[in-house]
């Protein structure tokens, strides 16, 4: 006996989809299986789960040599999301089912033993690579499926119904979906946050600028509810940058909106003990995207900055350098979009309290110092706005006048996003050092405020270039044009805190 047959699907990598062509060859010989084309750890297991789902579904096993090939062979197949296509492929060449009946579709979907079909991470970017007009997915993959929009999606529960839909013996299933997810819930508004104009002030400066923001205070100041707030004050996002984050999240297997679409600027929030895998990304079973890319287009946000492993620490170099991160495994490298905003909390000293010595702070000035010595210097020199977050005061928590909006707050970042556009950057941050004279020129009286800082070592040639990005934002919120005024520039250096970094 000798027969073949084509299936159609696709693979991940990254987070794009690629096409792949399953072909089952079925020929004389010892009963035998191997795939070929590729395949990674988990993909190559598809043999057992393939087996025993055609076998539980009373379908039948051909007791000969079956070879799958994966093509193109250039591509690492990585995960399950081929079972179903093997499968078919196995059906299509054993003769129970034509081959003209898979002609148009294409298949993903992972396999249970029992012969369910299992939803996939990453339908999305996995459908948006089929030429094929129509694709099998599983039931509770069918709405994700359908975001891409070019294909007639067909949800199927297990393998025997599929069997007998592909024979034209029963019409196609109708299963009911799962009901999609509630509308999200509003994000937590600014005007929560009573008190703290400083840190208020940098939050508005962080979303407008694209500024990196490192908060420094005590616990209960505050730093996570102003941290949350940022997201809301970013611009939604614009239709590729949704279709991107949307991909993203669908190949880290993250549950998408309702609508699908991800609309809203990210908030991702790790906790300190993740591994540096769900951080960037990558991983042995299965390649996912990490936290670093779910927050593209959105807000990182780093609580308890300095008890991240320092590896962990080390690895956000790439992305805010590149807004990519690259991943390798295997003969595989994938690089996952990863331009975030980097929002990090952090409490002043070891018992949380700050300060000068002699005050609130119980520290030995050792722990002190060993502590700040963690927040290494090249990682603090990353954010643009270091700002001191105190505990608001008893007056503003009690009588203090309602603080602004986020959408108030929102408008003024918007107005002076569209500045920053009109530089050839979404935002300041972007601001190339060639561009900085020409944007950020400074007046008499900036450069005068500049100079003692520069003099005593306060202030880095680096240092100054951030700087000045930050004043023309703070500029731009005001809606001045023109060279920076020393008002800004004072106000920038304000947002520069020393508190973390242990200089005297
Ligand atoms: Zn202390």
């Amino acid at each position: 006996m000798l027969a073949t047959a084509t299936v159609s699907s696709a693979t991940v990598l990254g987070v794009d989809g690629r096409p792949v062509t399953v072909e089952v060859h079925v020929s004389g010989g010892l009963p035998a299986f191997a795939i070929v084309g590729l395949p990674d750890t988990s993909c190559r297991e598809s043999r057992d789960r393939v087996r025993a789902a055609l076998q539980s579904s009373g379908l039948t096993w051909p007791p000969h040599r079956i070879t799958v090939n994966l093509a193109p062979s250039s591509v690492r197949k990585i995960g399950s999301g081929l079972d179903l296509a093997i499968a078919v492929g196995v059906m299509v060449a054993n003769g129970d089912v034509p081959a003209r009946a898979i002609e148009d579709l294409a298949f993903i979907g992972e396999l249970g033993l029992d012969g369910t079909v299992r939803p996939v991470a990453g339908m999305v970017p996995l459908v948006d690579a089929l030429r094929a007009p129509e694709v099998v997915v599983s039931v509770a993959a069918g709405a994700e499926a359908r975001l891409v929009g070019r294909h007639k999606v067909r949800p199927v529960a297990r393998l025997d119904e599929l069997a007998l839909a592909l024979r034209v013996e029963e019409p196609w299933p109708d299963h009911a979906e799962p009901p999609p997810p509630p509308p999200e819930a509003p994000p937590p508004d600014l005007s929560d946050v009573r008190g703290q104009p400083v840190a208020r002030k940098a939050v508005e400066v962080a979303a407008a600028g694209g500024h990196h923001l490192l908060l420094v205070g005590p616990p209960g100041a505050g730093k996570t509810m102003l941290a949350r707030r940022l997201p809301a004050l970013l611009p939604p996002l614009a239709h590729d940058q949704a279709i991107e984050a949307t991909r993203i999240h669908s190949a880290a297997g993250v549950a998408l909106p309702a609508g699908g679409l991800i609309r809203r600027a990210p908030f991702r929030a790790p906790h300190h003990s993740s591994t540096l895998v769900s951080l960037v990304g990558g991983g042995t079973a299965a390649m996912r995207p990490g936290e670093v890319s779910l927050a593209a287009h959105g807000v990182l946000f780093l609580d308890e900055l300095g008890e991240f492993h320092a590896d962990v620490l080390d690895s956000l170099r790439q992305p805010l350098e590149e807004g990519v991160v690259r991943v390798s495994r295997a003969r595989a490298t994938v690089s996952y979009p990863a331009r975030f905003l980097l929002v990090a909390a952090t409490n002043p000293c070891p018992c949380g309290e700050g300060g000068p010595p002699g005050g609130a702070c119980r520290c030995l000035e050792h722990a002190r110092q060993r502590y700040r010595r963690r927040l290494s210097g090249p990682l603090l020199d990353r954010f643009d706005l270091r700002v001191d977050v105190t505990r608001p005061a008893v007056f503003d928590l009690l009588d203090g006048a309602p603080a602004e909006a986020t959408s108030v707050v929102l408008a003024r970042v918007l107005v002076a996003r569209e500045r920053a556009r009109a530089r050839g950057v979404s935002c300041n941050a972007h601001l190339s050092d060639r561009h900085l004279e020409e944007h950020t020129s400074l007046t008499a009286g900036a450069r005068r405020a500049l100079e003692v800082p520069l003099r005593n070592g306060r202030l880095s040639a680096r240092g100054l270039s951030r700087l000045r990005r930050v004043a023309r934002t703070l500029a731009d919120l005001d809606g001045c044009d023109g060279p920076l005024t020393a008002e800004h520039v004072a106000l920038a250096m304000q947002f520069r805190a020393d508190l973390a970094t242990g200089a005297p």
